[in-house]
């Protein structure tokens, strides 16, 4: 069986793309792609192996079937894949800026990301301009003429706040710069940035495209043959920042089940949304799918579904909200999402603890915020385990 990996369908390429059994004499057959882990490769011509490779930092034949599906995933030409996703994220800002560049960033980017650009960045004299990228107008005010990148994100961590990626992009290229979009919370399952403009799409692939709570992986994605060849300088040259043959393995295996496990995070996480809506315990709840959300519009537009990470202001402080995530039994407490397994956190005393408290306040973490990544368990047993919890509030 040959065929041209960009043209299938999602869930075909999902499973299929990349991963081509060798059927020419010689060949093995594998349906699943090897795991090589070879650090160095023999050659047949000094300098210019007929097979291509060479060293596997610079190329691997378990990466290369990863980073063709990624690619496959998207309809793009470039799909490359890193040892975390700030491990890509690092590779695609160092790819592309300069000293005395400047950066206009969403103002509620994922802690990691924010801790890049403003405390690394930042030494090699590169400015960054946070905006509230909720309004596209905030970002057009941002650019000057030296932006030379625009990151976004949309759904944010933990509010699920969105941006109209096809606006910003529209910004961006008015400057000739190009837009950056983490696409993690999303997955491409649910929403495709190159499609609305995007130059490049980011991910943590730890999070849904694995979704097995057993890598840590990150990839980039474009079609834009410039942008790819300064990130693979960057990944195989001057960082070596790629992923590892066994974790390749682990993600080409875990992305097989992408569509199915997506849909499945959607229903649950549609179905604890409304739950936790109707709850008297509860205050508000941060969800794209709710009619409650603000930007309940913009979702429906640019995204195919709402995603699986649901996130929910309890009626109580921060020693009642601590005291709820730690009392849930089927939910486990724990940093991170995109696993099959339901995971609970509060972000003002774990993932965004290193804010300091006024701040987080005025970016809406409230010391009752608790988020809530939406695994693909029984949905009753969900419903029930935060039933539970609340009603000891
Ligand atoms: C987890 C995450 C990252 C960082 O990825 P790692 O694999 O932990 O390095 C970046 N962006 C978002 C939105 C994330 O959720």
């Amino acid at each position: 069986m040959t065929h041209d990996d960009n043209r299938l369908g999602f869930e075909t390429a999902a499973i299929h793309a990349g991963e081509e059994p060798n059927l020419e004499p010689g060949g093995t057959g594998d349906l699943v792609s090897p795991i090589h882990l070879a650090s160095t490769f023999a050659m047949d011509r000094a300098g210019d192996p007929s097979h291509g490779y060479k060293y596997s930092r610079l190329g691997n034949p378990t990466r290369d079937a990863l980073e063709r599906r990624l690619g496959a995933l998207h309809d793009a030409t470039h799909g490359m894949a890193f040892g975390s996703g700030m491990a890509a994220i690092a590779t695609a800002c160092l790819g592309l800026v300069s000293p005395g560049d400047r950066v206009v960033a969403f103002d509620s980017l994922y802690g990691g990301t924010r801790v890049f650009l403003s405390e690394f960045l930042d030494r090699f004299g590169v400015g960054v301009e946070y905006v509230d990228a909720t309004d596209p107008a905030n970002v057009a005010r941002a650019m000057t003429d030296d932006t030379a990148l625009v990151w976004m994100e949309t759904p944010t961590n933990p509010l699920l706040k969105l941006c109209d990626l096809a606006a910003i992009a529209e910004i961006a290229h008015e400057y000739d710069c190009p837009l950056a979009v983490d696409n993690t919370f999303a997955s491409p399952y649910f929403q495709r940035p190159l499609d609305l403009g995007a130059d490049l799409v980011a991910y943590s692939t730890t999070k849904y495209l694995n979704g097995h709570t057993d890598s840590i992986g990150g990839a980039l994605v474009t079609d834009d043959d410039d942008l790819a060849e300064q990130f693979r300088f960057v990944q195989g040259y001057a960082l070596g920042s790629m992923l590892a043959p066994f974790d390749c393995y682990l993600v080409l295996r875990g992305v097989k089940t992408l569509p199915a496990r997506m849909a499945h995070h959607e229903r649950n996480a549609q179905a604890v949304a409304e739950f936790l809506a109707d709850h008297e315990a509860v205050e508000r709840v941060h969800y794209p799918g709710l009619d409650s959300h603000p930007q309940r519009d913009l979702a429906d537009e640019q995204m195919d579904g709402y995603g699986g990470v649901v996130s929910f202001e309890i009626d109580g402080d921060g020693a009642e909200a601590r005291a709820f995530v730690e009392s849930l039994d089927v939910f486990t407490l724990a940093v991170s999402l995109g696993g099959v397994e339901s995971l609970v956190e509060h972000p003002a005393s774990m993932s965004a603890s290193y804010v300091p408290e006024d701040e987080r306040e005025a970016a809406g973490i409230t010391d009752g915020l608790v988020r809530a990544p939406i695994g693909i368990e029984s949905t009753d047993d969900l419903l029930a385990d935060l039933d539970r919890g609340l009603s000891r509030l």
